[in-house]
């Protein structure tokens, strides 16, 4: 959540502060805000609402300074308003912070500082540690050990960045369990909570690792622990280009991102798949081959849409590896009491590799002694980084705050991994064959799904008014019609449940009616019939039906009110296209209700708190 930046160079720096903030807004849009050291004074202004609600106000102003830090929030502690919005001053006025996370002994902390006569303007957690810091200053009258030793005291997480106007031209920034990092440029520094936020102005990055401090200034940077060791910090090629994280000519970036599959699915097999051999090669994995063939259960832990992910990558492993899976939400494995067993493998998937509670649900498995796996699209993130091992998916920066390419390449990756097992253990070479044969066809296969917008449009048109939908599928498509239904849900705030189609009778079939929109998948499998006998039980109660069915299905329309035809594929690898049509059907109905599709209410990217 949230995305800080900072700059020190030889640039004016609001425009550059800004920029940053535009490009990590998916991360947190609640208000926005940035504090520049100028003249000797701190200028801040902070504001409710998106970034460019702060620019307004920012371009009003003229600055000349070329240092500066900059916030925008998802509110955790306090409504986003223009008080609560970042950066908070300790109570000399004379120290700034922006921070991303969450202070847990902030209550305990604020009643110590009230008692010794400090006072607070916000409702922040935050503001909470910017007046401890300015408290431990006005002893110590040295800011980098202030910090230090107020983070001593802190419990919880924190990527937090500091201007001081005691200690001008110097910016300090720290982490624990938020990301940030630290761009290397030509005489210039920034400080960012992700890639996107420098590539204009550096590729060469320092990804921070928990606990460490970094101080840096016009001549360099240093970084500690904050123990005060010292560290040996590695520079990192950042692998995107600019042209990754714009538009493109599209309207919006989910529909970009949609539109990016055919090609990110491709980047997610390609140099993976060993056609002939019906086998798969999977570098990240080569550490831990022997436990792959040998393990007895695996266990995904996930969340969001990266769940909906593990649903299918269960019914992948356990059907082409023979391997038992469990799938469990993060936050809930995370809290009982996991039984581990030798031998046991732990996935965890996150798109941004930032998740806190799939990164506590790690810690929690290591603890435990399990091998954990990483199943991760940003390159050198926290969990890329605390697992064992693991695979990118190699989707590309993803910003549309709903997923779409990244579930997607997730289901590509899992179904090499459920290969690789596969063909280790009781999977033919000719079987295996036949998967990745199949698999290379898949991007054309979205390409003429992909042209069917304008009828998926039409659809949409004609539901998106209504206050209910309903989801159904079977099988593989059981994890892709929740998946439907989350889309929706976030971006068009029409409420939407997804179902096994076998359970509709069990209770979600009261609620149909005329009004009721039931999107059902229904592609030709050995369950085709099964479900062909749901439809008829919704058509019975007059509900209207959405099918998405294979190409070439004419019985269907003889019941469904709207078919989306998708080419035929192996059942395995079914959600790779029936997920496309959902994706779009929740984008053109997000659209037509005018939302604010890549920025959702309530929602940020990288769910950095717990
Ligand atoms: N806990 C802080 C707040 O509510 C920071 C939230 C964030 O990461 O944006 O202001």
């Amino acid at each position: 959540m949230c995305g800080i930046i900072g700059y020190i160079g030889d640039k004016p720096v609001s425009k550059i502060l800004i920029n940053g903030l535009k490009r990590m807004e998916y991360r947190g849009y609640d208000s926005a805000g940035i504090s520049i050291l100028q003249d000797n004074k701190i200028y801040t202004i902070k504001k409710k609402g998106k970034v460019a609600e702060l620019e307004k106000m920012v371009n009003h102003e003229v600055f000349h300074s070329n240092y500066g830090i900059a916030h925008t929030r998802w509110a955790t502690h306090g409504y986003p308003n223009d008080i609560n919005a970042h950066p908070h001053l300790d109570n000399s006025g004379d120290i700034s912070i922006v921070h991303n996370g969450i202070i847990e002994n902030y209550s305990v902390l604020k009643t110590k500082l009230l008692s010794d006569g400090y006072s607070f303007k916000s409702e922040t957690d935050t503001e909470v540690l910017a007046v401890f810091i300015g408290s431990i200053y006005e002893k110590i009258k040295d800011i980098e050990t202030s910090i230090r030793l107020a983070l001593r005291e802190v419990d919880g997480t924190f990527g937090l960045l500091v201007l001081s106007k005691r200690e001008p031209e110097k910016l300090i920034a720290a982490r624990r369990g938020s990301p940030l990092l630290l761009g290397v440029g030509n005489g210039e520094y920034l400080v960012a909570s992700d890639a996107s936020a420098v590539i204009q102005y550096t590729k060469q990055v320092i990804y921070l690792n928990d606990n460490e401090i970094c101080t840096i200034s016009h001549d360099g940077y240093s970084i500690k622990t904050i123990e005060n060791e010292d560290t040996e910090p590695i520079i990192e090629e950042i692998e995107f280009d600019l042209e990754h994280i714009e538009k493109g000519g599209f309207d919006h970036f989910m529909l970009k991102e949609i539109f990016e599959q055919p090609d990110t699915i491709h980047d997610a097999f390609r140099g993976r798949l060993l056609v002939d051999e019906g086998n798969v090669k999977l570098g990240g994995l080569n550490a831990v081959i022997e436990q792959l063939r040998n393990t007895d259960r695996i266990i995904i832990t996930a969340c969001g849409t990266s769940w909906h992910s593990g649903l299918v990558a269960e019914y992948l492993i356990e059907s082409l590896a023979g391997v038992s899976v469990e799938v469990e939400y993060a936050s809930e494995f995370r809290y009982r009491n996991p039984i581990i067993n030798k031998n046991d493998i732990v996935f965890a998937i996150s798109q941004s590799g930032e998740t806190a509670d799939t990164l506590a649900a790690i810690k929690e498995a290591k603890q435990k002694g399990a091998i954990v796996l990483g199943i991760v699209n940003v390159v050198g993130s926290s969990i890329a980084r605390e697992t064992d091992a693991g695979v990118y998916i190699h989707a590309g920066p993803e910003i549309g705050v709903a997923s779409t390419k990244a579930f997607t390449s997730q289901l590509t990756v899992f179904t090499l991994i459920a290969l690789l097992i596969g063909r280790m253990r009781n999977l033919s070479k000719w079987e295996g064959q036949k998967i990745a044969k199949e698999i290379t066809l898949i991007p054309d296969k979205i390409r003429y799904i992909l042209e069917q917008k304008d009828k998926i449009k039409e659809i949409a048109n004609i539901y998106s008014k209504v206050r209910n939908f309903l989801y159904l599928g079977r099988g593989y498509n059981f994890p892709v019609a929740l998946e439907g239904a989350l889309k929706l849900k976030e971006i068009s705030y029409i409420h939407a449940e997804g179902y096994p189609a076998a359970e509709m009778k069990h209770g979600p079939i009261a609620l149909i009616d005329e009004n009721m929109p039931v999107v059902i998948i229904a592609t030709k499998d050995e369950i085709y019939d099964k479900v062909f006998s749901n439809i008829e039980e919704v058509k019975a109660r007059k509900g209207k039906i959405i099918a998405i069915a294979n190409v070439g299905d004419e019985k269907i329309c003889e019941v469904a009110d709207h078919v989306i035809y998708i080419p035929e594929t192996l059942p395995v690898l079914t959600p790779l296209l029936s997920v496309i049509p959902l994706q779009l059907l929740a984008y053109y109905v997000a659209l037509d209700l005018n939302c604010d599709i890549d920025k959702p209410r309530n929602l940020a990217k990288s769910v950095t708190v717990e």
